[in-house]
């Protein structure tokens, strides 16, 4: 079973990948994998250095992200650049993991950007978390977020509905972590059968 894991910022996504860890599930973490792909000895590591330059070096020697993410986001044609070399490497790290592990694991994707990349065919199924609008900022300023920084974050996100198109099982998180465990067990029943 692959199930693809999604949501908007402060839904808690990540706190749903978490419980289905604990419950057996092996996951796959996207952003640390989009991470891990850049970093020395990696292939992206070497490609993002061919193609944007060492000034995107710290002094370490890693990929300094910030200063790839300033130089990237001021023009959409390296951004392309950036994203055609990550997302292969991602692709090929992913199927890598998937081939160590057997048949019957039940393995969760858990990535931000499901619905934005359009990846809900790679799935067998795709779980999708939400959260009301306030319940989701008051987390994220509990989490130590800047208000302005949360407000400019969920203005990026993809609507509800878009979400809702693509999902097999949809957990609302507006509830306690107890509730939250509940439902998570419930899709698990479903997933890990
Ligand atoms: P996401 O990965 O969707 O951005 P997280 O799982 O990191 O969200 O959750 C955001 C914050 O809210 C975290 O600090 C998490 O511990 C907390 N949180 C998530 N769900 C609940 C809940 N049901 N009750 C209380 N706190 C929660």
């Amino acid at each position: 079973m692959y199930l693809g894991l999604s949501g908007g910022i402060g839904c808690g996504k990540s706190t749903v990948a978490k419980m289905l860890s604990d419950l057996g599930a092996v996951v796959i973490d996207a952003d640390a994998i989009a991470k891990e792909v850049l970093e020395p000895g990696q292939i992206g590591y070497e490609n993002v250095i061919h193609k944007f330059g060492d000034g995107v070096l710290d002094t370490s020697g890693n990929i300094d992200r910030k200063k790839l993410a300033e130089l990237v986001f001021q023009d959409a044609n390296q951004l392309a650049q950036l994203e055609d070399i990550v997302h292969p490497a991602v692709v090929a790290r992913v199927a890598q993991i998937r081939e160590s592990l057997p048949n019957t694991a039940t393995v969760v994707y858990d990535t931000p950007l499901l619905v934005e990349k359009q990846l809900q065919n790679q799935f067998d199924r795709v779980l999708m978390v939400f959260a009301d609008l306030d319940v989701r900022k008051q987390r994220l300023v509990d989490r130590g977020l800047e208000i302005g920084d949360i407000e400019a974050r969920l203005a990026n996100q993809v609507s509800d509905e878009q979400r809702v198109a693509v999902a097999d099982f949809v957990i609302v998180n507006n509830g306690s972590l107890q509730e939250l465990r509940d439902n998570v067990t419930k899709v698990w029943q479903q997933v890990s059968a």
